[in-house]
């Protein structure tokens, strides 16, 4: 056996093509291993549109980037032809071991994209030892790939969010399956929105789904998404996740704080104190501060324990119960901010939820549990740290879809 059988068999490569030649180029660092793939004289190559054998028109050198051969870089150099169809025409063939377009083989890029999914690429990148930008590439044309094959038939439910790629600006939305359990996310698009909800609807039909089987929409209380999915989900019944909830809420406070703050000296440590949704995970110096705005009559405080007042609507046990303890709740923190200009926020947040009480308390009736949403923040997190280093809403959406979508194996051509 000659060492190009060996790389042959290696490649896995089959007739017509088989290894000419090799060679060790020692001045390049780090040194480079040149294969050379060649057909058989006079052989016929399929068609790429029909499949029928046809001679070959011309040859064109092309070369592909493969996994590495011990330490050294390795690259497959090849003349691929071009056949000349009767039916098609002149076109240039597939060859077995490189998607079209690509200057990476399949084994390389299959590598990078299986280490794209446990790191950052960058880090990625470094290891194949290729620039993060050609990394990059390869990822968005998988991913993209993945997501023109997502089956959307069987969907019943979805909720969506919005979030930031950068801080403050280039609005993301997010669009998740409610049924399932892991990689939940089924759409993403830059912006926000009636446009953002009307592009998913026009994605979820293309992709199999039916309007009329959509049972329920689980969003926050913004105007726009609530108007939108209105409109382009009539038969769907709108909830609102808890988790928004309280979030309009801690909003409220930290508005309440800031204005405060100008005027008032606050317990040190309250900022992130009141941010906190519980007194878990407080530290210390956050409980102190908790402690010392409970015993106070600042307006802070008056904002905090109307939000900590949620917990009481939240642990009702049927839809009777919290719709009494919401009516009772709104009414009496309505009271307390009543006529106290400082707490407008917080007068301003009792308002939008009284507005969609019905939607809130849908989420007695909803089938699906309600901490989905909340597993938004968690992700978002994670495509940031992954995309890092080259982050734009393009990488941002890619890096959603690559760890939270169910794309399958995505190297996979079928
Ligand atoms: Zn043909």
């Amino acid at each position: 056996m000659q060492s190009t059988d060996i790389f042959t068999l290696g490649l896995g490569l089959r007739p017509p093509w088989q290894i000419k030649n090799q060679r060790l180029d020692l001045d390049k660092d780090p040194h480079e291993l040149h294969l050379r793939i060649e057909s058989k004289r006079g052989s016929t190559y399929p068609c790429p549109k029909c499949g029928k054998e046809c001679k070959a028109h011309d040859f064109t050198e092309l070369t592909w980037r493969h996994l590495n051969f011990f330490q050294h870089h390795c690259y497959l150099t090849a003349s691929v032809p071009r056949t000349n169809c009767p039916d098609h025409g002149v076109k240039r063939i597939k060859v077995p071991w490189a998607r079209k377009g690509s200057k990476f083989t399949l084994l390389f890029e299959q590598a990078a994209m299986t280490l794209v999914r446990e790191m950052p690429v960058l880090s990625a990148a470094r290891i194949m030892e290729i620039t993060d930008t050609r990394l990059w590439r390869v990822v968005h044309y998988y991913v993209e790939r993945a997501v023109r094959r997502m089956d959307l038939s069987q969907l019943a439910a979805f909720g969506l969010d919005e979030t930031a790629s950068k801080r403050g600006h280039n609005y993301v939305t997010v669009f998740i399956d409610l049924e399932r359990k892991t990689k939940p996310v089924i759409f993403s698009i830059p912006g926000k929105g009636k446009a953002a909800v009307k592009a998913f609807r026009r994605f979820m039909e293309d992709h199999g789904g039916h309007v009329g089987n959509i049972v329920e929409v689980v969003c926050d209380m913004s105007k726009a998404f609530i108007a939108a999915t209105e409109e382009q989900f009539p038969y769907a019944r709108q909830t609102v996740d808890w988790f928004h909830v309280v979030q309009l809420f801690t909003r409220a406070i930290d508005e309440v704080r800031r204005e405060e703050s100008k005027e008032h000296k606050l317990p040190k440590a309250t900022r992130w104190a009141v941010l906190k949704a519980s007194e878990k995970g407080l530290t210390d110096a956050q409980l102190e501060a908790i402690l010392q705005l409970e015993a106070s009559d600042l307006n802070t405080a008056k904002a905090w324990r109307i939000r900590e007042m949620l917990r009481w609507i939240n642990g009702a046990h049927s839809l009777g119960s919290a719709k009494w303890r919401m009516t009772h709740f709104i009414n009496y923190a309505k009271e307390l901010v009543d006529g106290n200009p400082f707490l407008t926020p917080v007068a301003k947040a009792l308002e939008t939820l009284e507005r969609h009480k019905q939607r809130v308390l849908g989420r007695w009736r909803s089938l699906y549990t309600n901490a989905r949403m909340e597993g938004f923040n968690s992700l978002f997190q994670a495509v940031r740290s992954r995309a890092r280093g080259y982050r734009n809403t393009y990488t941002f959406i890619t890096m959603i879809y690559l760890i939270a979508a169910p794309l399958g194996d995505l190297v996979k051509s079928t």
